[in-house]
């Protein structure tokens, strides 16, 4: 069985890297380290999720290592552990001001090590789940505004680098108010998780990601996707939720509860992350609903019949 975490374990003594991966290995996976340089080294490669880590060592000690660690991006999050002979309260304080979450006394009693470590990783792992809780909307259960704002970002840059179409897509329920004071909140919140699932089922290549924008509203990203292949996108979602035949009478575009969407793609350029393929996309939403609703408009900026090739 794959073992959930990684523990770092610095020092120089051999005897004590011994100990300590006889302690730990049956319930981590164990990295070791023999002075400082080479942790920092492992640290950056490997992000382990707990770092155990000696004080006294030759050349580069653990004061030094935890403050390299501390001043990196990458590493900076990760929870230090000292394990040292200097067991005065003042190294112990020195420890902590530099960020340690723990200080263990040489010669360390083995259970209390296992335990402390225990504890932490408890720690890591409920700071985990509340990041991603913090990034999932709570009731389509699919990302939220905040993660998409983060895929964004980062596709863009990426379709930047590498000039690549990047395609965007916002979508919502057509009259979505007056469904929900036709059946009541609690019929619009199942509509909007039916929905969300919808696009989800439409959306085939792992890098394509939708998320609820807020309300009714949706957002896809569509990374490396020209105009042509992304307009044919957003009617597969269209369809989709058509499909869904979610009976909504009242609606203009009925019988079924619909989609509106609105399309845009650009090859990125400049530095900066810009709002425009966003407002464009929205533009032509506001356009689908004019035209209709139940309607897919793709930005005639890029319009499909002229779209660049894939
Ligand atoms: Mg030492």
């Amino acid at each position: 069985m794959k073992k959930p975490f990684t523990l770092l374990v610095v020092d120089d003594e051999k005897q004590n890297r011994t100990l300590l991966t006889e302690l730990l290995q049956d319930d981590y996976q164990i990295i070791l380290a023999k002075n400082g340089v080479q942790a920092l080294e492992r640290a950056q490669s490997h992000l382990p999720d707990l770092i155990l880590l000696d004080v006294l060592m030759p050349e580069m000690d653990g004061l030094a290592v935890i403050r390299a660690l501390k001043s990196a991006d990458a590493t900076r999050h990760i929870p230090v552990i000292f394990v040292s002979a200097l067991d005065t309260p003042d190294d112990e304080e020195r420890g902590l001001d530099l960020g340690a979450v723990d200080y263990v006394a040489k010669p360390f009693h083995p259970p209390i090590v296992r335990a402390r470590v225990r504890n932490h990783l408890q720690a890591v792992h409920q700071r985990r789940l509340l990041e991603q809780l913090a990034l999932i909307d709570s009731l389509t259960e699919i990302p939220n505004r905040r993660r998409f704002t983060e895929v964004y970002e980062r596709e863009w840059r990426r379709c930047m680098r590498n000039q690549r179409p990047l395609s965007l897509i916002m979508l919502d329920v057509d009259l979505f108010k007056r469904y929900n004071d036709t059946y009541g909140h609690a019929a619009g919140d199942a509509v909007l998780k039916r929905v969300a699932a919808a696009i989800q089922s439409a959306l085939k290549r792992p890098a394509d990601f939708v998320a609820r924008f807020g309300g009714e509203e949706f957002v896809v990203v569509l990374p490396d996707i020209d105009a042509a292949s992304g307009w044919q996108v957003a009617e597969k979602i269209r369809l989709a939720v058509e499909n869904e035949r979610i009976p909504y009478p009242e609606s203009d575009a009925g019988p079924w509860l619909t989609v509106s969407l609105g399309g845009a793609t650009q090859v990125p350029h400049g530095a900066e992350v810009d709002a425009n393929l966003f407002d464009e996309a929205d533009r032509y939403l506001y356009e689908a609903k004019a035209s209709g609703r139940n309607h897919s408009v793709w930005s005639p900026a890029t319009d499909p019949s002229t779209s660049v090739a894939a």
